[in-house]
């Protein structure tokens, strides 16, 4: 589902990322880990599109994601009709071609961005809307249907203001999902919440996990949650991977003394 090809990012004469390789299969749940500044949420700001990669290439579903395929019409949306030209060369995506191509990826971040003077049902049903051209009727009825699977049904009129964090998260969750993505984000979700409120929002992802076939790319200090959810937990050290592994052995038994030094940290 996500592939990087040697991806450098630098800010100025700073290396975050260094010729990072990484490949996550469609469906496949990946959490990443390790020291702050290591650069696991760059790796999600540049799937977001939010930052551009300094030198190699992010593939998303196959196709060339930060870059395009050159001769396809440097403000075109995306491929022509006879798809990209594998032989023609990369060039960096222009603003249009990265927003069609985002779509496919939610994101849920740290803070929830909800938008306050909205009901948690408007929340829900805004980008469904204005972004996918869903129908109003239906996408309500989806997003009620989502905002009951993250235990809110009672709360669809309410103002996001007037909920806890974790409720507000929750509704973060739902707007995430109600645009159908392939590949969701989760960036460190629990970690502005108070300790009482972490446990929800974490049963509320498990059950996520669980009931879809979602890819998710996941970073959380929270272990017992990477453990429950992902197939493989990747430890990042300055911009690098360090250890890769089935969650259960590389949380249980981690072979690479940064990680070790990492887990006692965190535990
Ligand atoms: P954390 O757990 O603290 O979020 P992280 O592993 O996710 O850590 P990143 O947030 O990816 O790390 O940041 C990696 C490095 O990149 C940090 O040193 C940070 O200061 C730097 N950095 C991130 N964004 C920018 C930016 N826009 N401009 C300059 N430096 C940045």
């Amino acid at each position: 589902a996500v592939r990087f090809d040697r991806v450098t990012k630098r800010f100025g004469g700073h290396t975050v990322l260094d010729g990072l390789d990484l490949a996550v299969g469609r469906g496949e749940r990946v959490t990443l880990i390790g020291p702050s500044g290591s650069g696991k949420t760059t790796i999600l700001r540049l799937l977001m599109t939010l930052e551009r990669v300094t030198e190699g290439v992010i593939h998303v579903a196959g196709e060339p994601y930060s870059h395009m395929p050159s001769g396809h019409g440097a403000r075109g949306a995306g491929a022509g009709p006879g798809g990209p030209d594998p032989k023609a060369g990369l060039v960096p995506a222009s603003e249009r071609y990265l927003a069609a191509r985002r779509r496919g990826i939610g994101m849920v971040f740290q803070h929830f961005n909800l938008f306050p003077h909205m009901s948690v049902l408007e929340n829900v049903v805004e980008a469904p809307v204005h972004v996918l051209r869903e129908g109003k009727e239906a996408a309500e009825a989806r997003a009620r249907e989502l905002l009951g699977m993250v235990g809110l049904a009672d709360k669809v009129d309410a103002r996001p203001t007037r909920l806890s964090g974790g409720q507000q998260q929750r509704v973060a969750i739902a707007r995430a999902l109600a645009m159908r993505p392939e590949i969701l984000l989760l960036d460190e979700v629990t970690s502005a919440l108070d300790p009482e409120l972490v446990a929800e929002v974490l049963d509320v992802l498990r059950d996520v996990a669980r009931a879809t076939d979602i890819t998710l790319l996941c970073v959380t200090h929270e272990m017992g949650f990477a453990r429950d959810v992902s197939d493989r937990i990747l430890m990042f050290d300055r911009g690098r991977i360090v250890e890769s592994g089935r969650a259960d052995e590389l949380l249980d038994e981690p072979t690479h003394e940064r990680t070790r030094a990492f887990l006692r940290a965190v535990r």
